[in-house]
């Protein structure tokens, strides 16, 4: 069933694929090829004088540029090359670079633009082609860490300042989407349930603590879980607060968007050399091209762990798959609720605007882009399986599967700041855990703050220096 059906689908697809991009004149195979002439399929690499006048530039590691996704991801699929930008062909002196096109470069560029800040934007790819691509984009105020657990590292008023804070950004995020249209923004519950009867007492004192900080949800015991959802579990919380995007689309329009407010975009631009100065950062790219900027932001998704000296996440591959459009009846309330579980790995699903469902879960250690890619079918099916013993009603078909290589921190939150390897004029934007998305839309906020010297309520505690209690 699964297996075949995935294949079929997808062969289908990408030859269509091929066929109607390169009579646009711009295909993604075409452009990848180009991508890999002009940086010769090697690792951006950041050969800056090392610690020069005690300040920040060091070494970037060689290699290939990360192999972040395998097959391809329903989005980029759906929505094609969005916009074409051009590859960077001069030198240029900006106030502030973004080295990475994807969901978070995208924001914060959008954030900064915004507010009267002159930025460019530099990707070494197609826009949104990164990790991006294979989001399956639920926005959500909850962080993989409990409160409970992240109160007891931090304490619990940052624990609440974290979580409330998303709550924040998924609306800011709404706001966003709004301006843009059409980027296949709905607002969603999310039903967390418990996978095990062993799950049920954290998972209530966790529901308690949330409520008592304000956030908006309900418990629902397994009957109505059964009446209302068709879900089989012994409880679960029910939060208000979620939505889903097309995350490809929705960097797509930021950019297109940053460029007609007067903002550089360029792709298939590798930065390959930073250094930075007293006054200023330099860059030099893949084709020889000098950027001069006040500050630099490197949102260069899972990628940037490679530019620190330091631990800082461990990489992991998830799975994916997309159903075609389902009727009404089988979706019913899962139309307007994404689901995910207590058990680690979890499950979780989405629907799209167009009523097909998304799932993902069954995250492994794999950090093999060649292992990873073999297992995409298999997970697929698996994760078929794991739908149907909770939800007896749904006989799910995928029509596309696909993984990415996505990174997590050992409490769950991201890091968004400079480190001391690079001083202060080079930021970091590393949104990396399961709610990624809703953490760049914390982190645009933020870096502007630091960019405008202004304090922010998590800048201490998204920092490189934090440290649990
Ligand atoms: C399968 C999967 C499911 C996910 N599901 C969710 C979810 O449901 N909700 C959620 O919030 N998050 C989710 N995430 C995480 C989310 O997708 C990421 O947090 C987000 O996409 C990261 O965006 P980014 O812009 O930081 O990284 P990317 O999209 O990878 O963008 C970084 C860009 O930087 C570019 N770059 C790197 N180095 C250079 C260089 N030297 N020069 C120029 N450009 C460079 C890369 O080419 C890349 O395009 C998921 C991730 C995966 C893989």
């Amino acid at each position: 069933m699964g297996v075949s059906s995935i294949r079929r689908g997808q062969a289908a697809m990408m030859a269509d694929r091929r066929v109607r991009l390169s009579r646009a004149g711009s295909a993604h195979p075409h452009r990848a090829d180009a991508n890999r002439n002009a940086v010769g399929e090697k690792h951006a690499r950041i050969t800056s004088r090392t610690r020069r006048r005690g300040l920040a530039g060091l070494p970037f590691p060689s290699g290939d540029v990360m192999d972040l996704k395998s097959g391809y991801p329903f989005w980029a699929i759906r929505n094609g090359l969005m916009h074409a930008f051009p590859r960077l062909q001069r030198d240029l002196d900006c106030e502030i670079a973004v080295i990475g096109g994807g969901i978070s470069g995208a924001l914060i560029a959008d954030e900064l633009a915004a507010h009267g800040h002159e930025v460019a934007v530099l990707e070494q790819r197609d826009i949104a082609w990164g990790s991006t691509a294979a989001s399956t984009a639920l926005l959500q105020y909850e962080i993989d860490t409990h409160l409970i657990e992240l109160s007891q590292r931090f304490g619990e008023r940052n624990a609440a300042l974290a979580y409330c804070a998303c709550a924040a950004a998924v609306e800011r995020l709404g706001e966003v989407a709004a301006e843009l249209r059409d980027v296949d923004f709905r607002r969603q519950r999310s039903l967390y349930y418990a996978s095990r009867s062993s799950h049920l007492p954290p998972l209530r004192e966790e529901a308690a603590l949330r409520a008592r900080h304000g956030l908006a949800l309900r418990w629902l015991e397994a009957d109505e879980l059964a009446a209302d959802y068709g879900l089989r579990a012994p409880g679960a919380m029910l939060s208000e607060c979620a939505a889903a995007v097309d995350p490809y689309r929705m960097t797509s329009r930021l950019l297109a968007r940053l460029r007609r407010r007067g903002g550089q975009v360029c792709d298939r631009t590798c930065v390959e050399h930073l250094q930075a100065k007293s006054r200023g950062v330099e860059l030099r790219t893949a084709d020889g091209m000098r950027v001069r900027a006040g500050h630099v932001v490197v949102a260069a998704g899972y990628a940037g762990q490679r530019w620190i000296d330091q631990p800082l996440a461990r990489n992991r591959s998830s799975y994916a798959f997309v159903t075609d459009p389902l009727h009404e009846d089988e979706l019913q309330a899962l139309r307007a609720t994404m689901v995910w579980e207590s058990a680690r790995p979890y499950l979780y699903l989405r629907s799209t605007g167009d009523g097909r469902l998304v799932v993902g879960g069954c995250d492994d250690a794999v950090d093999l882009p060649a292992r990873r890619d073999r297992r995409v079918q298999s997970r697929a099916n698996r994760l078929v399986r794991q739908v149907q013993q909770r939800f007896e009603r749904l006989h799910l078909q995928p029509a596309f599967a696909w993984a990415g290589t996505f990174a997590e921190t050992a409490d769950g939150l991201p890091w968004f700041g400079a480190h001391a390897q690079y001083g202060p004029r080079v930021l970091f934007a590393m949104a990396y855990g399961g709610n990624g998305i809703t953490y760049s839309m914390i982190g645009a906020g933020l870096l502007r703050a630091r960019i405008e010297r202004r304090a922010h309520p998590l800048a201490r505690l998204f920092s490189f220096e934090r440290s649990p209690r």
